[in-house]
């Protein structure tokens, strides 16, 4: 064991100065000697800190004054070297463990990002306040806006008829007619359309209203699921889970650039946002027990996604690729179905 005097460099401490020399162990010291037999350094070996030893890596040692002395032979070990120090390099060498941690890492990057965060985004949900929701939601609609919509070209009895329908509803089923606004937009791109920010804020589209103009207990169907994307908080669930994977991701890889984008980009990915199945059933769920809360009929809500489905099928035959409510909603005819059976507990 003992090969010493080992050969190395000498780091002095708070500088870049650096000198050859050799190491060896006189008593319980340690000293290092450069090439005129000088002493630089001579330190007890209780104050030898020897770092923890990695393969392919020099076993530096420092010293309690900040210096630090690094062997050129990267396979030499301090003799004093604290066993548990030598850890690190067993599990490095163990073949077994490699390939276990190769197969483990994924996993747990896996975990963390679709387990882990979304339990975190939901919880961190419980914790954001009203105004910061408010602000969110607006600035979130303020993109929309620029990107996708226009003003309403429904006529002003139109809309104060709607909006009387909605205010109605609103107070028969206690919801705060201050979070609940009902805006409506023309929208090329958004054709036949409704969403709702995570605020409370529903957006329609005239297309839509044009195309249940007739059923009007199917628009109030719409409407109530869009309301049970907020009650339910889908909206703000979704942005706050695709944040913090952006900044896991971001952080992983080292793109912190990425974050801004994320912060920044809230509005416009908002529009692209889809719920999951889950959230979608969750809200149809919530659609379907107002209706009969409100006296209505589940098939009022099977009425809406038929009316929809149809819209859908003879745009595909006019190969029109505009973005539909139900090409960001799953499913059309197991929910049309779910109404139709539903049968109220
Ligand atoms: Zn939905």
């Amino acid at each position: 064991m003992s090969d010493f005097p080992i050969t190395g460099c000498y780091y002095y401490p708070n500088s870049s100065q650096h000198q050859q020399c050799s190491a060896s162990i006189t008593g319980e010291y340690l000293q290092l000697i450069d090439s005129q037999q000088q002493v630089i350094l001579s330190s007890p070996l209780a104050d030898c800190q020897s770092e923890s030893p990695l393969p392919g890596i020099a076993s530096a040692i420092s010293f309690s004054e900040g210096g630090r002395f690094v062997p050129q032979d990267i396979h030499f070990r301090w003799p004093f070297a604290p066993d548990k120090q030598g850890l690190t390099e067993r599990l490095e060498k163990n073949k077994a463990l490699i390939l276990l941690s190769i197969i483990l890492t994924p996993l747990l990057l896996w975990f963390i990002l679709y387990r882990g965060i979304p339990a975190i985004a939901v919880y961190s949900v419980s914790l954001a306040s009203p105004s910061t929701v408010e602000n969110m939601g607006e600035q979130a609609l303020t993109v929309i806006e620029k990107v996708a919509l226009e003003p309403t070209m429904l006529t002003e009895d139109q809309q104060s008829a709607l909006q009387l329908q909605w205010q109605t509803m609103l107070k028969q089923l206690n919801l705060d007619a201050a979070k609940f606004r009902l805006s409506f937009y023309k929208s090329d791109y958004l054709s036949a359309n409704a969403f709702a920010l995570p605020h409370g804020r529903v957006v329609v589209t005239d297309e839509l209203v044009k195309l249940l103009n007739d059923k009007p207990d199917a628009l109030r169907a719409i409407l109530l699921h869009e309301i049970g994307h907020v009650e339910y908080q889908h909206g703000i669930r979704l942005t706050a889970q695709a944040a913090a994977s952006s900044i896991v991701l971001a952080v992983i890889f080292g793109d912190l650039e990425g974050i801004t984008e994320v912060v920044l980009g809230s509005g416009s990915s908002f529009l692209q946002q889809v719920f999951s199945r889950d959230m979608e059933r969750e809200a149809d769920q919530y659609a379907i027990e107002k209706l009969i809360t409100l006296g209505y009929s589940s098939h009022d809500f099977a009425d809406a996604i038929e009316a929809l489905q149809t819209r859908l099928d003879e745009k595909a035959k006019l190969d029109d690729s505009w973005l539909e409510y139900l090409s960001t909603h799953p499913s059309s005819q197991e929910r049309i179905d779910y109404a139709r059976q539903y049968k109220p507990k």
